[in-house]
């Protein structure tokens, strides 16, 4: 038994035999050719190109039909690598000024534009490598005649196995036989990630040396919500995995049957259910799951690895399309929240011996008005696009959300003096993460519009655990009767001056604490998109003097594995 971890790109989890697809490589090799055969060879070219056109053309109108329109916009970057002028041009004169057949000309400009990608510090172009692949892929094999590799050979369902998937490949799956797939390359952006998430099959990417380690027909373990991948497993192993899956799969369909309708308790209670998000594209995956808005979106992303700072109309494009997207429903956007285990570059910031104690996120932002500014303005002018709402991270006390909303308001008067459109009666909200921002929490609702509890950070504080260090994990402990304390208290003091309480860490996504937390009052959940409808579903199977109860009864127990316990077992009995 072997047991890798990678990148969780889909959720789920799926036991299988291994089905190994290999490296699509065409060995081409040079031959010259006479200066008469040079129209013969153009002309050969652009009917690959046609060819590969249709084909493209006649993808993206299965997928359209099949999973959507934004999946079937994928495709728009291949279509464009083919209308590419410049590529065109190099392949013809290359051909005319070296004589040498089309095929072989073809696949140097290919490798040519695919090492200028390489050396771009950009994820995000990084990830556009596989889409110029996967096209090049397709214009070699028309030039060549070949049929494309499929997996029509897949007679039986199995976990593929591959070094990397294309779009098209990915796609491919869509009425195959493909249980799941785990790839050496990718990470979260690649589209063959955003595929797997749409289709829901469960998938682990960035597992580096996979394919050398699986030979087809191995017996295979993909979690796609751990990113683990279990080769071979023993046999107490696979059996636990069985279970989980014949558990999961029941349940997983009574989930689904609640994840359209909205979260409301057995007695009238609603609870507004939103997901978290990091990048815009996850906007599909949101809305596939059932969620009413997005009550976290991490604007982080931008800035990482690039050497230079996004501009303002970066930001805009970006919190414009979610905002249009998820209309009318609300976005909250949380404002850039650096440092701690997020280090970005361009800022070189000086290295600190506790980080998440140092200068970070709000302590930043305040710091640098001009980098705050700029995101603010971005934040504002797209607010005309949708229901969008803002929040700050880290807060500590009142001081520092008011110098804050300073500078919200400097930006709105930048916005104005340019004649800019904005909405002025934005909501601004405060993260609530911060121990002392927790308890001064009556302080800080008289002047916030919201709060949103980052767990996250609030229980690393509290219980002086760093969250990173897999050491203290084990102290680590959402239940812990000082975190739910200090819940309670932000409850209490929202309601008392008529705010709304959102909760956004992971300790949200917690099934049988989320028990609790409805007793409590939480009045809105942010949690990754895929735990939605088992949430719709816990919350519309019970009343909420039913979680009243619950949580006074967790409240008087002195550990946290005592309230983990009593939550699980209620959780057991709501879902039997
Ligand atoms: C949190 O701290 O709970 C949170 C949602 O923010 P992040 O995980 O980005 O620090
Ligand atoms: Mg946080």
């Amino acid at each position: 038994m072997i047991q890798l971890k990678g990148i969780g790109a889909a959720g789920g989890i799926s036991i299988g035999a291994a089905y190994k697809l290999g490296k699509e490589e065409f060995v081409v090799l040079p031959e010259a050719i006479t200066w008469e055969e040079i129209p013969v060879q153009i002309q050969l070219f652009e009917e690959a190109l046609i060819k590969t056109r249709r084909e493209i053309i006649e993808l993206q109108k299965r997928i359209s039909s099949g999973m959507g329109q934004e999946e079937a916009q994928i495709f728009d970057a291949h279509l464009l690598v083919l209308e590419d002028r410049m590529l065109i041009e190099e392949v013809i004169s290359r051909l005319k000024k070296e004589q040498l057949n089309v095929v072989y000309i073809f696949s140097e400009v290919l490798k040519k534009y695919i090492s200028v990608f390489l050396k771009i510090e950009d994820e995000y172009l990084k990830e556009r490598i596989a889409d110029i692949n996967d096209v090049g892929k397709r214009i070699l094999r028309n030039l060549l005649g070949k049929e494309k590799r499929g997996l029509d050979d897949l007679k039986e369902k199995a976990i593929i196995v591959s070094h990397d998937l294309s779009p098209s490949d990915t796609a491919a799956m869509h009425t195959k036989n493909v249980a799941g797939f785990v790839t050496d390359m990718g990470g979260k952006t690649s589209h063959t990630a955003i595929m797997a998430k749409s289709l829901e099959i469960p998938a682990v990417v960035g597992l580096e040396g996979v394919t050398a380690k699986v030979s087809s027909g191995d017996i295979l373990i993909v979690d796609g919500n751990t990113g683990m991948v279990i080769i071979n497993p023993d046999e107490e192993t696979l059996k636990n995995y069985q279970q989980e899956l014949v558990k999961l799969k029941g349940i997983a369909e009574r989930f689904l049957s609640v994840k359209a309708l909205p979260a409301v308790t057995t007695d009238g209670r609603a609870i507004l259910i939103n997901a978290n998000i990091e990048f815009p594209d996850e906007v599909s995956s949101v809305k596939l799951h059932g969620s009413e808005g997005i009550g976290l979106y991490r604007t982080e992303f931008f800035y990482m690895n690039r050497k230079d700072s996004p501009s303002e109309e970066e930001h805009y494009q970006a919190y414009k399309y979610v905002a249009e997207q998820m209309s009318p429903h609300s976005v909250v956007i949380r404002t850039l929240d650096l440092g701690g285990d997020k280090f970005l570059s361009q800022f070189q910031i000086p290295h600190e011996m506790q980080p998440f104690l140092g200068w970070r996120a709000i302590r930043f932002c305040l710091a640098r008005p001009d980098i705050f500014k700029l995101q603010l303005r971005a934040i504002l002018r797209a607010s005309v696009h949708g229901n969008l709402k803002l929040m700050y991270p880290m807060i500590s006390g009142i001081e520092e959300l008011r110098q804050a909303n300073e500078l919200l308001q400097e930006a709105k008067d930048e916005l104005k003096q340019n004649g800019l459109e904005f909405n002025d009666k934005i909501l601004v909200g405060v993260m609530i993460e911060v121990p002392s921002a927790a308890m001064t929490a009556d302080i800080l609702a008289k002047e916030a519009d919201f709060f949103s509890i980052g767990t996250n950070d609030l229980i690393q504080y509290c219980l002086a655990v760093d969250r990173g260090n897999e050491k203290v994990a084990y102290l680590y402990e959402p239940a812990h009767p000082a975190v739910l304390r200090l819940i309670k208290q932000v409850i209490d003091a929202a309601h008392e001056a008529k705010i709304k309480v959102a909760m956004c860490g992971e300790m949200a996504g917690e099934p049988s604490l989320a028990l609790i937390l409805l007793g409590l009052g939480l009045d809105e959940f942010s949690v990754p998109p895929q735990v939605i409808p088992e949430l719709k579903f816990i919350i519309s199977a019970i009343g909420f003097k039913t979680v009243q109860a619950i949580a006074n009864e967790a409240m008087k127990l002195s550990t946290g594995t005592q309230v983990g316990e009593f939550a699980q077992n209620k959780l057991v009995e709501i879902l039997k």
